[in-house]
């Protein structure tokens, strides 16, 4: 099975021969310049994992998407934890593949780690995942059953400042592959977009429209319908805004309950 994915690889040009360097290291034979990625394996990280991470992580664009498409739960995760395909990699402590279960019918898509979750590799710690562990509770879901929750850029996004900031376009643009991926793994019955980017990112808009005329109208990503509503950082800032967020959870539950 992983022989044959790293096979499916090298037909689209995107394998090179990979050998056993003489300190344990893999290296593509073909390419002496590329090595797998320096970190250490994770525990129960499979080493083909790690070889697929690096061979997309220096493919072109369309050829990385191709690859990312046909990957597994193991490689996938792996990869995001390995990947180098944007400038992000570069702070990042932790790369924030995402967390639930992995069939879950619910789908919530935020738009990248913060802080807390750069610390932790988790998505949705500190505040803000408090407030979404609350509006999950109200729809009578907990984080882990029946829900996932992922971020459209796996690593944290940092400004000059220090700060969170939004991912750019760029940034967006290497690393939606990877949701995408997740989403047809997971097949949900519904995807919740929490804030803007998370919005303008799966629906390919332009960023300067306001959420606020995004929402209240269901859309459809990949044949599922998509609900659009408030991040709950944002609604830390302007809790007065909850009860239209309750409202788009309603719409969200009885779109998953229709399926
Ligand atoms: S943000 Fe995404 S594309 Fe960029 S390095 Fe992290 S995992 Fe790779």
């Amino acid at each position: 099975m992983k022989h044959t994915r790293l096979t499916r690889l090298h037909q689209m040009g995107l394998g090179p021969v990979w050998t056993l360097r003489a300190d344990g290291r893999a290296q593509a034979a073909d390419v002496p310049h590329m090595a797998v990625p320096e970190a250490p394996l994770r525990p129960g990280e499979p080493i083909v994992a790690r070889l697929v991470a690096a061979v997309v992580a220096s493919a072109s664009g369309a050829s990385a998407a191709d690859a990312i498409a046909v990957m597994d739960w193991d490689v996938l995760e792996a990869s995001i934890r390995s990947c180098t395909r944007c400038g992000l990699c570069e702070g990042r402590r932790h790369a924030v593949p995402g967390v639930g279960d992995r069939g879950a019918r619910w789908l919530f898509v935020g738009e990248g780690p913060g802080r807390n979750e750069d610390q932790q590799g988790e998505p949705f710690v500190g505040p803000a995942g408090k407030l979404l562990d609350n509006m999950m509770r109200a729809l009578g879901l907990a984080r882990g059953e029946n829900t996932y929750i992922a971020n459209i850029v796996k690593c944290r996004p940092v400004g000059a400042d220090g700060r969170d900031r939004p991912p750019s376009a760029d940034e967006v643009a290497a690393c939606l592959p990877y949701l995408q991926r997740q989403i047809a793994l997971i097949g949900p019955d519904v995807i919740v977009a929490l804030g803007k980017t998370a919005a303008v990112s799966l629906l390919g808009l332009a960023d300067d429209v306001a959420l606020a005329s995004l929402r209240g109208k269901p859309r459809v990503y990949a044949g599922v319908p998509l609900v659009i509503t408030y991040h709950p950082a944002y609604l830390l800032r302007k809790p007065v805004d909850k009860a239209k967020t309750w409202r788009d959870l309603c719409v969200a539950k009885s779109l998953a309950d229709a399926r």
